[in-house]
């Protein structure tokens, strides 16, 4: 998505053809460089990412070329991302996606911010996890899977008839990003715990925690992407899968 947005909406913006832009991308997973290749990730046969680097190999990069960021000074990110919400952040931990899109749900249907940011039953290491949340006066069913075994549970559940969900978040790796393929390596269950609680962390210090309220997005839709599901918002930041043929 970032690379289409890149490509798709700064650099017309900026008068650059999207032929000279080389993007990159820094991922915790060793997936991303599949994904990045599938042909529904380009438009007119141009790659939308150019590159993937895990969190590990950027690491590595670091030292070999001998940066020492802890004595570096800070500089603000470029435009259009520029102002980060930490509900972008909490995406890094199973049901951080789902919490980060109820606020924002909420906010869209009632015109609201809900009352409590946090939806405790959504953290945490369990498999699966499930809330029913009310949004304006409606039970909304959510569910959040992390491991390939938990979502294949949850899946059977909802090919043999449950009816009571309304939104599911699935992550491949057990505990979310936090545990994906490209981070660094020896990952104890602590170190795992240490990295979810430090996202919660940045997100209870936070003071932009919803995506609706991020000036960088607001300004993005405003001046590119049209109104949340028009045509060239669906066109850049949604994709498609086809079934491919996996033994069970
Ligand atoms: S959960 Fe794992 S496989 Fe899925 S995007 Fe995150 S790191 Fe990649």
């Amino acid at each position: 998505m970032m690379g289409a947005v890149v490509k798709g909406c700064w650099a017309p913006r900026e008068g650059i053809s999207p032929d000279d832009v080389f993007s990159v991308s820094i991922m915790p997973c060793t997936a991303k460089k599949f994904e990045a290749e599938r042909p529904e990730m380009s438009r007119d046969g141009k790659a939308d990412i150019d590159a993937v680097l895990t969190t590990r190999e950027l690491a590595q990069m670091i030292r070999m070329f001998g940066l020492d960021l802890a004595n570096m000074k800070g500089e603000p990110a470029d435009t259009p991302f520029g102002e980060r919400s930490s509900a972008g952040k909490i995406f890094g931990a199973s049901g951080g996606v789902m919490e980060a899109a109820v606020r924002t749900a909420h906010f869209m249907i009632t015109g609201k911010e809900m009352d409590n940011l946090r939806i405790p039953a959504l953290r945490g290491f369990d498999g699966i996890k499930e809330a029913s949340i009310e949004v304006g006066g409606v039970g909304i069913g959510v569910a959040v899977a992390s491991g390939l075994g938990n979502a294949r549970k949850l899946l059977d559940s909802l090919v043999a008839g449950r009816t009571d969900l309304h939104f599911i978040e699935i992550m491949s790796c057990p505990g979310g990003c936090i545990a994906g393929g490209g981070q660094p390596t020896g990952t104890s269950p602590e170190v795992l715990k240490a990295r979810m609680q430090a996202l919660y962390n940045i997100d209870r210090d936070s003071a932009l925690r919803t995506s609706h309220s991020n000036p960088s997005v607001r300004r993005l839709y405003e001046e590119c992407l049209g109104e949340p599901g028009d045509h060239k918002a669906h066109e850049l930041l949604h994709t498609s899968y086809v079934a491919r043929d996996v033994p069970r």
